[in-house]
């Protein structure tokens, strides 16, 4: 591994610079060179892609979005577009390329990958969809927002006796909706892995009203079929038996913007050091990925101090 690029693509995500610095570095300091390319895979087939210094990715860590851009290249799901991209790669001797970005985009690297060129993906999006690793990066930070955006219609919600439902990004997966939903302590969370119909949500929000709550958190994932529009119908036709008037507040974009929480800052510099490790290895198709053990019962440690506990551990598996 003498020369690698790194590109960001697909939908941004907060730690992507994070991910972005560890690569450069861990790269600079196995002495090889270092190519950011600009707007994902778009910049490989405009052939926009410049060099990486330590300095140049110094004080991005605490960002969200991306220093090199991102985009959506539908070219590059072409034959034709794979095309250009490795004669880009290969005039400007690059032997191997770090990919951030979610299941889009990892498609489109394992697809580069079987065509003989050697990537790593990390797998970066809030959705946390990416097969292979229990965490992506920027998926803790959207969680986190979704949380105080819950937390805090939940004041105004308790002032006026209201009802709020709050829709938060994650596309097919329910993730986000389901960890802040737990977290924000909601009377209802509706996921696309388990719809719960309008007449359900109206049924246990009338029964939240006449336990005598003050407010009520209904979270759902915008995947899910039984949505804000259909709930918002039901709600409309039942208003009176349900008690609580009901809000909607739909956070889209937000949940992906901002500072990066410290955990995922720490996701994305272990799995992008990880990768530069795995290129370095000779490997040619993998991801980086995070497995963690899972939660079980354990016996103490037998002496005060003594370690019990693996740490979580990152790797690349074979794509
Ligand atoms: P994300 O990575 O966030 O899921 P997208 O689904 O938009 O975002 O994918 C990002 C980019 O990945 C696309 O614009 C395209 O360039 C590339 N890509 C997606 N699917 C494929 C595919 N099947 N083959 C090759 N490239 C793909």
């Amino acid at each position: 591994m003498k020369r690698i690029a790194v590109l960001t693509s697909g939908g941004d995500a907060p730690g992507m610079n994070a991910a972005v610095r560890a690569v450069t570095r861990a790269a600079l300091a196995r002495g090889a060179e270092v190519f950011g390319v600009r707007n994902g895979y778009a910049g490989l087939l405009a052939d926009a892609m410049e060099p990486l210094r330590a300095r140049d990715v110094g004080g991005i860590v605490q960002h969200g979005g991306t220093v090199l851009g991102s985009a959506r290249c539908p070219e590059f799901a072409e034959p034709s577009g794979r095309s250009a991209a490795l004669r880009n790669l290969a005039a400007r001797g690059i032997d191997g390329l770090v990919v951030i970005g979610g299941n889009g985009s990892q498609t489109g690297s394992a697809t580069l990958a079987r065509e003989g060129f050697a990537v790593v993906g990390v797998p970066s999006t809030i959705d946390n969809d990416v097969y292979g690793t229990d965490s992506s990066i920027g998926a803790d930070t959207a969680v986190n927002i979704t949380l105080e955006a819950i937390d805090r219609l939940r004041t105004t919600a308790s002032s006026h006796s209201r009802a709020f439902a709050v829709e938060t990004m994650g596309r097919d997966c329910g993730y986000i909706a389901l960890m802040a939903g737990i977290a924000g302590g909601a009377e209802v969370i509706a996921l696309p892995e388990s719809e719960i119909a309008p007449a359900e949500v109206a049924k246990r929000l009338r029964a939240a009203y006449q336990r005598g709550k003050t407010h009520a958190l209904v979270v759902i994932a915008e995947g899910a079929r039984c949505g804000v529009k259909e709930l918002m119908q039901h709600y409309a036709e039942s208003r009176d038996s349900i008690g609580f008037e009901l809000r909607v507040t739909r956070l889209g974009h937000v949940v992906r913007g901002g500072a990066p929480t410290a955990a995922d800052r720490i996701l994305a510099t272990r799995l992008g050091s990880a990768a530069v490790e795995t290129l370095a290895q000779g490997a040619t198709a993998c991801w980086s990925a995070r497995r963690a053990t899972r939660s079980s019962p354990r016996r103490l440690p037998r002496s005060p101090g003594a370690r019990d506990r693996p740490m979580p551990r990152c790797s690349s598996s074979l794509a």
